[in-house]
């Protein structure tokens, strides 16, 4: 499946292929600090096929939890996230953030993985209640 993407503030703009099928949601540390948020949804591109439109990407280089170093590209500008890949003259896959391709409705999550440092309320949180905007009224203890 060809898919496109742009970052948050329109700077950066990128394509690529991915298999649908291979959809993960993300629960890893790294993930959790870098999004800002619990989990992230992530697909590895097929090799080679990533290139950006528009822009140039800034990248940092993490180390992963296996020693590996990952390098972690980003808008410069707004800071969105678009993909992890290997180190600076190394192999390996892109995986990319599939939160800021314009087809993200279209790819559903297969799998959960590092789930063991997984928040524990993201499996429950299809019951709590839901808001189609930003509500007006918050209870005060929400308000943080
Ligand atoms: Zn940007
Ligand atoms: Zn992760």
């Amino acid at each position: 499946m060809k898919i496109n993407g742009a970052c948050l503030c329109g700077e950066v703009a990128y394509e690529a292929e991915v298999d649908p099928a291979a959809v993960f949601a993300c629960h890893c540390n790294d993930c959790q600090t870098q999004s800002g948020t619990a989990f992230r949804t992530v697909v590895r591109a097929t090799p080679g096929s990533f290139r950006t439109t528009r822009g140039e990407l800034r990248s940092y280089l993490k180390t992963a939890e296996s020693g590996n170093k990952r390098s972690l590209a980003f808008c410069p500008n707004c800071g969105t996230s678009v993909y992890g890949g290997p180190a600076p003259g190394e192999e390996g896959y892109l995986s990319l953030r599939v939160g800021a391709f314009e087809q993200r409705d279209a790819l559903t999550p297969r799998a959960h993985v590092w789930t063991r440092s997984a928040q524990p309320w993201v499996f429950e949180a299809g019951e709590v209640p839901r808001f189609e905007t930003q509500p007006q009224a918050r209870p005060r203890e929400e308000a943080k």
